[in-house]
Order: structure tokens, then sequence, then C-alpha cells
């Protein structure tokens, strides 16, 4: 699914005990860049608590269910 940055970072703050701002840790990832699903342009390679995630200017960050699961559960980790 397609998520804005700040939906992400949204979800994220929600996870926090108690709920507070955050700032995500998006770090450049060097991987081989794959096409955006809906306009074909090479997407930014990015981790995020160190899930591989796909960002397209256009569209947002790219994530299956399993990712965002994944970067929520670290989020809520964080001390
Ligand atoms: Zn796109």
């Amino acid at each position: 699914m397609w998520l804005g940055v700040g939906d992400v970072q949204e979800m994220a703050q929600q996870m926090q005990v108690p709920v507070r701002p955050i700032q995500l840790p998006f770090q450049e990832d060097p991987r081989q860049a794959i096409p955006c699903p809906d306009c074909t342009e090479p997407m930014r390679t990015l981790s995020l608590y160190e899930v591989p995630v796909d960002a397209c200017t256009k569209h947002g960050v790219w994530f299956d269910a399993h990712e965002l699961a994944k970067v929520l559960l670290a989020a809520a980790r964080l001390p």
C-alpha cells in the first residue's frame, strides 16, 4: 500500500506510550532501485528501522502489510 511519510509518522507516534512526536529514522539504503508500480519512475531505496522500503516522489512510500507491521513494532520498542 502507498502511505505518505506523514501517515507513517502518525501511526508510529500512536504506537508510543504515551503518544508523543517522533522522527522516523529513514536511511538511504544502497540497493538496486526498482520502478514505481504506478509511474515506473525509479524509487528511492530507503530503510526504516532496518526494514527496506521504497519511496516514489509522486506516490509516497510503498509498504506491504508485513513491512508496515515490522516498522510500527520497531517504533513501539524505541525508548
Ligand atoms: Zn510513482
